[in-house]
């Protein structure tokens, strides 16, 4: 067996970490910060606990999975609700709408408020759940750099019905076309944002990624967020995995193109084979200077950033749930902004996530703890300070009329992240919060490989490399790493 060695602690170098242990490799974890977990982080203030990055947790049996691998009961150390709200929508004209776990009631009470018929929005779900049966074997479970991911039955089966994936059609216009009501293609389009993409952009497959919401549920981890990376850390310590923290790896070390270790800012270490869990781009222009870096690859284009404003509100809002949408005005000019001209949008969707809805113990007795995001643009230098304010005057000033509240006088915690702020703490490159955006339809194909074709023994998980950003995809690309290595 080998001596591996797993560069960061993100959710993706976890479940590396824990598959390659699970088949018996050394494994030794380097994280540069104090503490597991990289985005999935946690801030305490004043009695408020916010989890400070991931919000939406879908399926979690990629994390049971990982406990499975040792023979241990999850439920013995992570624990999670299906919701039985998804989300609650608010529109400037006072539409709102709660999105139901359950597909029958979703479809009715959606029908009943943006006035669709039913079977129409039944048949797109339906559509939604085909296209994910067609790829997901195919996308997020192998390697789409081997040939062998190409000639398997599941593979041909989707070529063969590629016509049915909405490929040369981009999400909105997709969504058009199923729906009359601005709003509830608007609904639809929002998913776009779950890989930090454009739905005026990205290709119309994307439609398949409400099925991972309304198929197989959202749920809530006992704790919070961080109780994911948190009970995977102990899992690899009760098991063998060595954790070093505030090392920071500061070159992947190779001979005559094959791995032979990692030296880190404390001293060097040997290693058959090197996982680099962080941001592909500092991979090579930090670790690995001197290597040849895939320019194409690195170049493009990055998914969205965010602004968050983690708030303490001595208040509780009934009409409030656990996820909550406050949507803009001009979807269209919002993308644009973010995407195209790379400034603030005027009039930002406003995302405001409150884990004392489902966890008492996040806030005080009689308030809230709230995550409140927008999706911004990736950092090319902008001013982040005077945009940070104007976007607090933008999300307070919509969340006040759509309330019918001053909700500025309600906070009496805060703190804030910004791209600048998400590239520091976990090296994400621009503060990309998944990698390369799915802006069009070859992205798939463009993001870096799960493994190094210039050097023997170097392999990539995480959100910038393939399958893409996202807690269950990061979870896949460890999967898809252990597999590659089982196979070399
Ligand atoms: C604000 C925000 C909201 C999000 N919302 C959601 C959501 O609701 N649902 C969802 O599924 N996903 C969400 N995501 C995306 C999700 O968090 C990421 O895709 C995922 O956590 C990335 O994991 P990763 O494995 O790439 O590692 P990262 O989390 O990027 O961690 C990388 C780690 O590597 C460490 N590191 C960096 N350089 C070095 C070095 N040289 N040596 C050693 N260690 C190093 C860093 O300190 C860090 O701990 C969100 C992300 C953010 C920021």
């Amino acid at each position: 067996m080998s001596q591996v060695i797993v560069i960061g602690s993100g959710v993706g170098s976890l479940a590396s970490a824990l598959r390659l242990r699970a088949k018996g490799h050394h494994v030794k974890v380097f994280e540069a910060g104090a503490e597991v977990g990289g985005k999935l982080g946690v801030h305490k203030s004043g009695g408020y606990r916010w989890d400070t990055g991931p919000s939406l947790f879908t399926m979690p049996h990629f994390v049971d999975e990982l406990f499975q691998l040792f023979n241990e009961n999850p439920r013995g150390h992570f624990n999670y609700q299906k919701q039985k709200v998804v989300c609650n929508y608010f529109w400037e004209d006072g539409t709102r709408f709660s999105s139901n776990a359950s597909i029958e009631k979703f479809c009715s009470e959606a029908a009943d408020t943006f006035g669709e018929p039913k079977e129409k929005i039944a048949k797109y779900l339906a559509k939604s759940a085909l296209k994910y049966d067609l790829t997901a074997s195919l996308f997020l479970e192998k390697s789409l750099h081997k040939l062998g991911t190409y000639t398997s039955a599941k593979a041909f089966k989707s070529v063969l019905q590629a016509g049915k994936l909405d490929i040369s059609k981009n999400l909105n216009e997709v969504n058009e076309e199923s729906f009359a009501n601005p709003k509830l293609v608007q609904f639809f389009n929002r998913f776009a944002t779950y890989n930090g993409s454009s739905p005026y952009k990205t290709p119309g497959i994307m439609s398949m990624i409400p099925t991972l919401e309304m198929q197989f549920g959202t749920f809530y981890p006992k704790g919070g967020m961080r109780t994911i990376v948190e009970s995977l850390w102990k899992l690899g310590e009760r098991n063998g995995i060595e954790f070093f923290f505030n090392e920071k790896a500061t070159s992947i070390d190779y001979e005559n193109n094959t791995i032979c270790g990692v030296t880190t800012n404390k001293q060097g270490y040997s290693a058959e084979i090197v996982v680099s869990g962080i941001d592909a781009f500092y991979t090579y222009t930090s670790l690995l200077p001197k290597l040849k870096a895939p320019k194409k690859t690195l170049e493009q284009e990055k998914s969205s950033s965010a602004i968050i404003f983690y708030w303490g509100v001595k208040k509780a809002f009934p009409e409030l749930d656990l996820h909550n949408i406050f949507f803009g005005a001009n979807y269209k000019a919002e993308f644009d902004s973010i995407f195209e001209t790379k400034t603030l949008p005027k009039d930002p969707t406003v995302y405001v996530n409150i884990s004392s809805k489902a966890d008492k113990d996040d806030a005080p007795e009689g308030s809230e703890n709230w995550f409140v995001m927008i999706n911004v643009p990736t950092n090319n230098g902008q001013n982040w300070g005077e945009l940070v304010q104007k976007a607090k005057e933008a999300v307070l000033s919509k969340l006040s009329r759509n309330l019918g509240e001053d909700i500025s006088k309600l906070i009496e915690k805060e703190s804030v992240l910004d791209p600048v702020k998400i590239e520091l703490n976990t090296s994400s490159h621009q503060g990309s919060l998944y990698g390369s955006a799915s802006n069009n339809k070859f992205s798939a194909f463009l993001r870096h490989p799960n493994f190094s074709n210039q050097i023997k023994g170097l392999y990539f998980c995480g959100g910038s490399v393939h399958p893409g950003g996202g807690i269950p995809l990061c979870l896949k690309s460890g999967q898809i790493v252990a597999d590659l290595i089982a196979d070399a």
